[in-house]
């Protein structure tokens, strides 16, 4: 987790061009960019993307120095949806490619405990979410509401992500 904590800095936040680049990833959703930049700084490993992205939103992460990858999966119905998976590292995208391609979508506990090691969450807070899905937790309601994964009560690993969350929040907030 060590890495994860300091974040990797990779990206000079007050050059125009990675301002540029964000806006133009806050064009397409806001969420976006503030998983683009998340992803960048290390916070997170690798980060998904489930809804529809083209060549210019790929484009967009790469630009920031992300590396992307288009993943098949299938619904319930037998519908085919596209995801985007983008990291630093190929690693990050081998490891879901492999385990998720031409794979059904599927919320099992594996897979929650999987997608959260390749996503940067808390592994306590993955236990206690297939446990207890959303149990009260102590957090702000606008710090929880910032984080992609349901912090556990008492949470010992999301107060020390939380600095990295909300700089990059507020960052990508008013570029
Ligand atoms: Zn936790």
């Amino acid at each position: 987790m060590a890495g994860q904590v300091k974040g990797n800095h990779n990206l000079d936040f007050d050059s125009q061009e990675v301002k540029t680049t964000i806006r133009g990833l806050k064009d397409i959703d806001i969420e976006l960019a503030f998983l683009a930049l998340l992803t960048c700084e290390g916070v997170k490993p690798s980060s998904r993307w489930e809804k529809p992205l083209d060549d210019h939103g790929l484009g967009l992460l790469q630009r920031l120095g992300l590396l992307t990858k288009q993943i098949r999966r299938t619904v319930k119905t037998g519908r085919v949806v596209t995801e985007t998976i983008f990291s630093m590292s190929p690693a990050y995208i081998q490891l879901y490619e492999k385990r998720f391609d031409d794979t059904p979508i599927d919320k099992s506990p594996p897979t929650q405990r999987f997608e959260g090691f390749l996503f940067g969450f808390p592994p306590c807070c993955v236990d206690e979410y297939i446990r207890h899905a959303y149990t009260k937790n102590s957090l702000p309601p606008e710090q929880q509401k910032i984080l992609f994964h349901w912090a556990c009560k008492d949470c010992k690993i999301t107060p020390i992500l939380l600095p990295d969350y909300l700089r990059i929040h507020a960052y990508v907030e008013k570029c």
